[in-house]
């Protein structure tokens, strides 16, 4: 059978399910993707898309769209959080990793996945509920009392994945008492201050900003933060939960001047809780297979988690090319074995916090990753 003739579908229409439709979509397979939201909202974040994921959504078609909307730092930028002191910088001009770095807003971002996947793919105000295998193929059932077949299923359904808990078995996310506060807002709203042509990253003793451009005409500011919160506060991350600007200002009141202008001139933010997890026994289940958060969330320290989700998507897409589409048992094995260890690796750095805080890091293997290229013959021998 070819693989024109194979039905995929895909439970998650966030950034990692977008891109897994793109890379589907390319070869052929008839792919579905199953959101519950009933509409994308333009939520107040940005996104830093490194090289490693700039190379997937370059195949996929989107980098030309993004390089117009997007911000291009010239550097990552590390200082300390009160003397201003430059602890690591790294300028990143495209030619270093073979492709650019960029900021942007994540609602650009998602309508620059959602115009690569196939027509008519996405269906909104599908919310999974329940899954069923044999040697033929899954049947989903939703919410809304109906159900949907296909060959084999993707779980893009995020750190609090149902796919997750029905493949793998239920269990809860770690929350260690941090939270990150974040927000977007208009530039002018800085009376003229620039913030200068990188995104920097200002480390505190036990807290840290990142705060960065969002838009090529730096016309909006974002910033998100890593606070230690008291226990009881959000276990289950909220992207619409408000924060008090007043407290964010707070808990950041030693720091540069710098920073203290951005938290000033912010008009209000939003706060959530950070989570994580230890690196799952297994990512698939016969048909079945994990991608993203849903299989590998990590905190946001090293600003990789959607960009491991878009490498996933490509990935996977080349190991089921691999098999022709035959087997979907072997490819997800396959897939995972390739994935696995570099998911993990980031997961663990990016618990601990110390990417990039002032030690030589080697940043080759993290940025340098091309993920339509890796071979996929090592990991299966
Ligand atoms: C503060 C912060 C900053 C970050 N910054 C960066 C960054 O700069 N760069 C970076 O690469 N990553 C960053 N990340 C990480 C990134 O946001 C996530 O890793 C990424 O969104 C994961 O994508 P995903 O598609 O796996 O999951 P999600 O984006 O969570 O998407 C999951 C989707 O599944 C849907 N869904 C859930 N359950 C069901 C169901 N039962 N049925 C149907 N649909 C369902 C949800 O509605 C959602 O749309 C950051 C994260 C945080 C918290």
């Amino acid at each position: 059978m070819s693989l024109k003739d194979r039905s995929i579908a895909i439970v998650g229409g966030g950034m990692g399910g977008l891109a897994a439709g793109a890379t589907l979509g390319q070869l052929g397979v008839n792919v579905t993707i199953y959101e519950q939201a009933g509409a994308f909202t333009r939520i107040g974040a940005g996104i830093q898309m490194m090289p490693n994921s700039m190379k997937v959504l370059r195949r996929i078609g989107v980098e030309d769209a993004l390089l117009r909307t997007s911000f291009q730092p010239y550097s990552h930028l590390n200082r300390e959080w009160d003397t201003g002191t430059v602890v690591r910088e790294l300028p990143m001009p495209a030619d270093l990793f073979g492709a650019p770095y960029l900021c942007m807003h994540r609602a650009d971002l998602t309508d620059a996945l959602a115009s690569a996947i196939p027509q008519g793919s996405l269906r909104l105000g599908k919310k999974l509920a329940g899954l069923d295998q044999d040697g033929r193929g899954v049947t989903l059932h939703f919410e809304d009392g109906t159900s949907a077949t296909a060959d084999a299923v993707v779980g893009a359904d995020g750190v609090h994945s149902l796919v997750r808990d029905l493949i793998v078995g239920p269990d809860e996310p770690l929350h260690k008492g941090r939270i990150a506060y974040r927000a977007v807002f208009p530039s002018s709203l800085l009376g003229g201050r620039d913030i200068g042509p990188s995104r920097t990253k200002w480390w505190g003793v036990d807290r840290h900003i990142v705060i960065y451009y969002v838009t090529a005409a730096k016309s909006e500011i974002y910033f998100v933060t890593s606070v230690p919160e008291p226990a009881g506060w959000l276990t289950k991350e909220s992207w619409s939960a408000k924060g008090d600007v007043e407290e964010l200002r707070a808990a950041y009141e030693g720091f540069h001047e710098d920073v203290r202008a951005v938290l000033g001139a912010c008009p209000d933010c939003h706060k959530w809780a950070i989570l994580e997890r230890e690196p799952l026994p297994r990512w698939s289940d016969g048909r079945i297979v994990l991608l993203g958060d849903a299989c590998h969330p990590m905190t946001p320290y090293m600003a990789q988690g959607a960009a491991c989700a878009i490498e996933d998507a490509a990935v996977l897409a080349r190991c089921i090319e691999h098999f022709d589409g035959d087997d979907f048992e072997a490819a997800f094995k396959l897939y995972e074995a390739v994935r696995k260890p570099r998911t993990s690796k980031i997961q663990a750095i990016s618990s601990a916090n110390t990417w990039m805080k002032g030690g030589d890091d080697d940043t080759s293997w993290l940025y340098g990753y091309d993920a339509w290229n890796i071979p996929l013959e090592a990991a299966s021998a």
